[in-house]
């Protein structure tokens, strides 16, 4: 796959913000915790980014916490301008209703790249059906359960006793009986949880 596998806290440094690509390695072991600089060479001068790098540098930071492709972006772009609303939210709410970004806001998996692992290993059933696809759209009203073989493992019986404490975004809710997830509304601008420019990124792709 040709999604960064590299080192993942040099993304933390590049940025100077810590992303959590791992499961707890930015909380108790961050590079960017020892070297708050920029990897790469001892930058004496910090250039200032153009116009061009701003729009590359945020279009790159949503590419990286979401763990999505250059094009699968693009296309998330292409379909944002062809909603109503403003492009760059648009873009961001698709962004959000990824499944395994649902799954990871829910608190099923401790990572971006966790719940995309348990969703792509088939765990969850999308509104009563199973799906191997961690990047599939979900909307509002659709649901995300657990499938009924994998109730049954240690992971799913832990989590089960641990997330009653998991503070939720209020656009999705979760029953704790049965640790379903729902979509109540789209995710509102101020619940992503990064700063990333989203009109910076916009202007990326309207060059
Ligand atoms: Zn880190």
């Amino acid at each position: 796959m040709a999604r960064y596998v590299g080192p993942v806290c040099r993304i933390c440094r590049r940025y100077g913000e810590k992303y959590f690509l791992k499961n707890d390695k930015c909380l108790t072991n961050c590079t960017l915790t020892r070297r708050p600089k920029p990897p790469g060479q001892a930058q004496v001068f910090r250039r200032r980014l153009s116009d061009w790098g701003i729009q590359l540098q945020e279009k790159q930071k949503a590419k990286y916490v979401y763990g999505v492709l250059e094009r699968q972006l693009k296309r998330y772009f292409e379909e944002a301008v062809h909603r109503p609303g403003v492009t760059g939210e648009v873009l961001l709410q698709i962004l959000e209703r990824r499944l395994d970004n649902v799954v990871f806001r829910l608190g099923f998996g401790g990572s971006r790249p966790q719940a995309r692992q348990l969703a792509a290993h088939g765990h969850f059933l999308v509104n009563g059906r199973p799906t191997h696809s961690p990047s599939m759209i979900m909307d509002v009203g659709d649901t995300v359960a657990w499938r009924e073989g994998s109730t049954k493992k240690e992971y799913y019986r832990q989590l089960a006793r641990e997330i009653q404490s998991k503070v939720l975004p209020g656009w999705l809710s979760l029953d704790m009986q049965t640790l379903t997830g729902r979509v109540l509304r789209l995710p509102g601008r101020e619940e992503v949880e990064y700063k990333i420019d989203e009109r910076a990124m916009v202007g990326y792709y309207s060059r």
